[in-house]
């Protein structure tokens, strides 16, 4: 049998989460390394090294501008963070995926403050790394998972709203994307488990996150906001850590990657808000009659896209070059049919004709 490790995330939300973050950290050491996104530190460095106090904080460093592996060079080889016994890292995605990397190949514990609500990234075991340009590079598979996510609503609620709006999208498309991988397999415990907890990345958004993005586009913290922070960062780690890694996402992502293959489009658009486009394509696909009206509809609601114009698209645009790349994409290894370009283009038609 093979041995089986599920490191599922352990966290602390409130306004108070980062005053917890001594105690917690306390038997692994007391020595800290501190890194940081700029804009994060600018955010809440000040309320995060007041919470900090009792600890020496050996070094603070800026990550960079990418999750690129040139960052974690220089990261690694600084003596401060060498001689720190816990990385804590503060900033959205990349800042958090550049310091799980350096503390991954320093053998350092990793401990993370999400100051942005936008993906999983806090939680999970993997890393998307970039070249210095930008460009995707590859997905990195850490040792061990961050021991301890620490959230303040408020810095979340602090920072620009559209991170949030698009880490919706995201979400909601985990479920949709990992039922769909799955619906022919007869997964094991952790297979299971991460779809059941998939829920969790879906209806809370659809009842909740409407009231929530208007919360956070208000600067407030409120029991909706706690509802959708945790369904993007915690249920959406949850069930990346525990499904198959070719059961994590389908067509919406396969879709996101084709999408990019006009390159403007990552400089115009957020990655979740891409997604979720892809995610009513799939669910057009699919035949999924009601489960396309509920995400259409919570599309409309908030102004995530529901048709190529709000992608900066056209409908006359053939789209091939956007189509091919996504019907060749990895993403697509494991569905429970095979899906061919003309099905995609079908359904892309079909869903610019949609009236729910
Ligand atoms: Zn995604």
């Amino acid at each position: 049998m093979n041995m089986k490790q599920n490191e599922l995330p352990r966290y602390t939300i409130s306004e108070h989460a980062f005053s917890e973050i001594p105690g917690i950290i306390s038997s692994f050491g007391s020595r800290a390394a501190l890194i940081t996104g700029e804009k994060a530190f600018a955010a809440c460095g000040e309320k995060l090294l007041e919470a900090l106090k009792g600890l020496e904080i050996t070094t603070h460093q800026i990550y960079g501008r990418e999750a690129s592996a040139e960052n974690i060079d220089r990261l690694k080889n600084i003596e401060e963070i060498q001689n720190a016994d816990v990385i804590i890292a503060a900033g959205g995605g990349k800042c958090l995926d550049t310091a799980k990397v350096t503390g991954d190949q320093l053998g350092k514990p990793v401990f993370t403050v999400p100051t942005i609500a936008s993906t999983c990234a806090a939680v999970t075991k993997i890393a998307i790394l970039h070249y210095e340009n930008g460009a995707f590079r590859e997905i990195y598979r850490l040792k061990r998972a961050p021991v301890h996510c620490f959230i303040d609503p408020s810095v979340i609620t602090g920072a620009p709203a559209e991170y949030f709006w698009a880490g919706m999208g995201d979400t909601m498309a985990k479920h949709v994307e990992c039922l769909f991988s799955y619906r022919n397999d007869d997964p094991d415990f952790e297979g299971e488990y991460g779809k059941t907890v998939s829920v969790l990345c879906y209806e809370p958004v659809i009842r909740y996150g409407k009231e929530a993005y208007e919360d956070v586009r208000d600067h407030r913290v409120s029991s909706s906001v706690i509802r959708i922070i945790e369904s993007i960062i915690i249920a959406t780690g949850t069930v990346s850590l525990s499904v198959a890694p070719d059961c994590n996402s389908a067509l919406a992502h396969a879709l996101y990657y084709g999408m990019t293959v006009r390159e403007w489009m990552e400089y115009q658009h957020l990655h979740g808000e891409i997604v979720s486009y892809g995610t009513l394509v799939q669910l057009m696909l699919d035949h999924q009659t009601e489960e396309l009206k509920r995400v259409y509809e919570f599309n409309l609601s908030v102004g995530l896209p529901v048709c190529l114009k709000d992608l900066d698209l056209e409908r006359e645009d053939p789209l091939e070059d956007v189509i091919h790349a996504a019907a060749i994409n990895q993403e697509l290894d494991h569905i429970p049919y095979p899906i061919t370009e003309e099905m995609i283009r079908q359904a892309i038609e079909d869903l610019e004709d949609y009236r729910p």
